[in-house]
C-alpha cells in the first residue's frame, strides 16, 4: 500500500518536471521571440518617434497584435509555472475541477478546464 502510493507519488513528480521543463521551453522560446520583435525586458514600450508613416504604422499594427499574443502566452506561461508543484496546477481556476491530463498534455498553460475555456471563448 505504501509502497504503491510512493510510485504513484514519483510518478506524479516525474511528470510535474516534464511538465516544468515544456513550460520553460515555452517560456523561452516566446521570450525570443519577443526579443526578435524588439521586445525585451523592456516589454511593450514603444519608442513615440519610430512610426510617422502610415506604412510603419501598418506594419507596427499587425506587429502589436502578434506581441500582445506573445505576452499574453507569455502570462500564462509564467502563471502556470508558478503553479506547477503545488496543489493549484491543473485545475481549473474557474469551476475549480481538474483539468484533463490530455488538455494539459497539449497545453500545459492551460488556466481553465476544456468547459470554461469554451464558455470563455463564447463570452467574446
Ligand atoms: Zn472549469
Amino acid at each position: 500500500m505504501t509502497f504503491g502510493s510512493t510510485i504513484c507519488r514519483m510518478a506524479a513528480d516525474a511528470t510535474m518536471q516534464g511538465l516544468r521543463a515544456t513550460l520553460e521551453e515555452e517560456r523561452d522560446s516566446l521570450r525570443g521571440q519577443l526579443v526578435e520583435l524588439g521586445h525585451g525586458a523592456k516589454g511593450l514600450d514603444y519608442d513615440p518617434n519610430f512610426a510617422d508613416s502610415s506604412q510603419v504604422t501598418a506594419e507596427r499594427g499587425e506587429n502589436e497584435a502578434l506581441v500582445n499574443k506573445l505576452v499574453e502566452g507569455l502570462r500564462d506561461v509564467e502563471h502556470a509555472l508558478e503553479k506547477v508543484g503545488t496543489d493549484t496546477y491543473g485545475v481549473c481556476e474557474d469551476c475549480s475541477r481538474p483539468i484533463a491530463a490530455a488538455r494539459l498534455e497539449a497545453k500545459p498553460e492551460a488556466r481553465l478546464c476544456i468547459d470554461c475555456a469554451a464558455a470563455a471563448n463564447n463570452r467574446r
